[in-house]
């Protein structure tokens, strides 16, 4: 099918996305790398009358490091962060996490703020943003506003994003030296949205986890985090009875949603199953050098 018929706009000032966001309301949409609007365009889920191209806006562009964090602007492309050495040095759970999504046409024009808007709670980003307590970054006629990872995704496509309101990029605290990552996923094929999959973060002091972020996707209605699960394994070290420990608070927790192919009871095992792969390589790194 094709798209229904639009008008398109690519403005080169913020105030200017304000200005249409003001005057069209919910006939316009933002366009960023268009690999899940056009889509939906096409299979007409959505027919807008207007769309605001954001590819000439520098301010959501580039990958810099700002006092304590590190700053991706929202336009950057899926394929910019897996090349980045800024964020492999300090965010390298996202340079773990970029190579599940999706394939290399689709990454080369994917943006972080398309993901984050869309907050789809089968995909890599938000999960990740969660697991590294980033913020969200919104700015609107009004002025700016910094979302916590936490607070930003209300349900399912819900986000606390406000009419008139853009993402204008993340931020995410440096990584520090005692910090681990461990990002891992089963798909049905490579590329494939996640059946099920886990971002983790924790510190290790003298090998016991400290301030660990369980953050899944592919599990519920939207990204979420496991507090009861990450509060088992604060202080500890990773034993085969820890982990028992772990995974029967993980089954309390998770509620997982079967979808089409995999039931909920399958999705409860496989959770388990990534939990064990990942807290086993956060153990596994190395301190830096
Ligand atoms: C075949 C295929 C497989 C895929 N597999 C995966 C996968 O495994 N994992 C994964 O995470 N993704 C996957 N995707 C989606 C892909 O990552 C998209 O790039 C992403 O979801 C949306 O980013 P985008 O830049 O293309 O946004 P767009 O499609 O342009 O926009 C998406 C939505 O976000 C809004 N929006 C965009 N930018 C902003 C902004 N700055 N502020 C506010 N709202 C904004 C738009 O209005 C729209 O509603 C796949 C896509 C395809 C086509």
């Amino acid at each position: 099918m094709k798209a229904p018929a639009f008008s398109y706009t690519r403005p080169a000032q913020l105030a200017e996305v304000f200005s249409l966001l003001a005057q069209h309301g919910d006939e316009a949409r933002l366009l960023a790398g268009g690999q899940t609007l056009m889509a939906t365009l096409n299979m007409r889920l959505s027919e807008p009358a207007l769309l605001i191209d954001l590819q000439s806006l520098s301010e959501l562009k580039g990958i810099s490091v700002n006092g304590n964090t590190l700053r991706i602007g929202a336009m950057v492309t899926h394929s910019e962060i897996e090349a980045s050495a800024l964020v492999a040095q300090h965010a390298p759970l996202l340079t773990q996490a970029v190579p599940h999504i999706a394939h290399r046409a689709i990454r080369n024009l994917g943006t972080l703020g398309g993901s984050i808007a869309y907050g789809d709670p089968a995909a890599e980003w938000p999960a990740c943003l969660l697991a590294l307590d980033g913020m969200v970054l919104a700015r609107s006629q009004s002025g700016e506003r910094r979302i916590a990872a936490q607070d930003f995704f209300t349900g399912l496509y819900g986000t606390a994003l406000e009419a008139g309101e853009i993402i204008t990029a993340c931020e995410f605290p440096l990584a520090a030296p005692t910090q681990r990552f461990a990002f891992d996923e089963l798909a049905r094929r490579h590329g494939d949205y996640a059946v099920v999959g886990l971002a983790a973060s924790a510190h290790l002091r003298n090998g016991a986890f400290d301030q660990v972020r369980l953050a899944w996707l592919g599990v519920g209605h939207m990204p979420l985090r496991t507090p009861a699960t990450e509060q088992i394994l604060q202080g500890q070290t990773l034993s085969d009875a820890v982990l028992a420990q772990a995974q029967a608070a993980l089954r309390d927790e998770l509620e997982p949603d079967a979808d089409l192919t995999h039931s909920s009871a399958t999705k409860h095992h496989l959770a388990g199953v990534m939990l064990k792969r990942c807290l086993h390589a956060l153990v596994a790194k190395k301190d830096p050098q």
